[in-house]
């Protein structure tokens, strides 16, 4: 296994050509060698000018890209693989405007979406993975809130449900889980516990009632922390409290704000990242696994 990141210069000599980008793309795919997708014969001619691979035995013509973040894209691998390790590397994320300079991708739609699907497939990867054991959890608002009530009742605010699992003894906490619900209460809460926490943690919230669901499940327990208003959250939910305020200063300084529709795919972006911030060397790989392994969004959809 790798030790350490590769270094820019690395980076370059390795996955400097479309050819190498294909063939390490290749090797990922199909770790043993080719298999065709229908009838598992291990042998294809490959169609240089259409990029398929087209099974010696069946006829089946199997893309190295279909069904992937890759799929019928029309800007170089080369530049998908810097983009994917740019991403990967930089702790507190990194502009799509400074990306569309240094990669020179033509226009800022074009890699605006390339992030977002970049984006998607690590949400997607993150969305598997469980906390357990002792988590912190607590609510927070993102973007700027309409006249009228403020806090937990505050409209026009985008409502993010964070989940920290933090071991004792102060130590440093390992896994997040954020998602994005319309109102704090335990109806949208409930999802968030029953998808990304495992059956028996131990969960320190706030007073906040929306949690009060907790107490009723027979393998989870329960600790509330603040009775009330939730002024002590922070001394009380470190950890969580740490999060919130790093994310937010990632989309406030790098992304300068981001509308409610696309935040589900930031969250998971950051998550990801910092699921993983002990695994860098294997980064970009485990990315890019994440992109062949997702279903591709159309900048159509991304819109919607
Ligand atoms: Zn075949």
């Amino acid at each position: 296994m790798q030790q350490e990141p590769l270094s820019l210069m690395q980076f370059q000599k390795k996955f400097g050509t479309e050819k190498a980008c294909q063939k390490h793309l290749f090797r990922l795919r199909w770790p043993e060698g080719f298999r065709c997708p229908r009838c598992r014969h291990a042998e294809a001619y490959f169609h240089r000018t259409r990029h398929l691979y087209i099974c010696k035995a069946c006829g089946y013509q199997a893309s190295l890209t279909a069904g992937t973040v890759f799929h019928k894209t029309r800007t170089p691998l080369h530049k998908w693989f810097w983009m994917i390790w740019l991403m990967g590397r930089q702790k507190s994320g990194i502009s799509m405007l400074s990306l569309q300079r240094m990669l020179e991708i033509k226009t800022y739609k074009t890699v605006w979406t390339m992030g977002h699907k970049i984006r998607k497939a690590m949400a997607e990867r993150d969305a598997g993975y469980k906390l357990a054991g002792l988590i912190e959890m607590d609510d927070t608002y993102f973007g700027a809130p309409k006249p009228g009530k403020r806090g937990r009742g505050a409209t026009g605010k985008a409502k993010v449900v964070v989940a920290v699992e933090t071991p004792a003894e102060k130590k440093k906490p390992r896994f997040a889980a954020m998602r994005m619900v319309p109102n704090v209460s335990s109806a949208e809460i409930k999802p968030l516990v029953q998808e990304r926490l495992a059956a028996e943690a131990v969960i320190k919230t706030d007073g906040w009632q929306g949690y009060s669901f907790l107490d009723a499940s027979p393998s989870l327990q329960h600790e509330w922390l603040v009775p009330g208003s939730g002024k002590e959250a922070p001394k009380v939910l470190p950890w969580v409290h740490t999060l919130i305020a790093n994310i937010k200063g990632n989309i406030r300084g790098i992304h300068h704000g981001v509308s409610p529709k696309h935040l589900p795919r930031y969250l998971g972006e950051f998550c990801y990242r910092f699921n993983r911030r002990f695994w860098e060397p294997q980064m970009f790989n485990r990315m890019l696994h994440a992109c062949l392994n997702t279903s591709s969004i159309t900048f159509l959809e991304l819109r919607q």
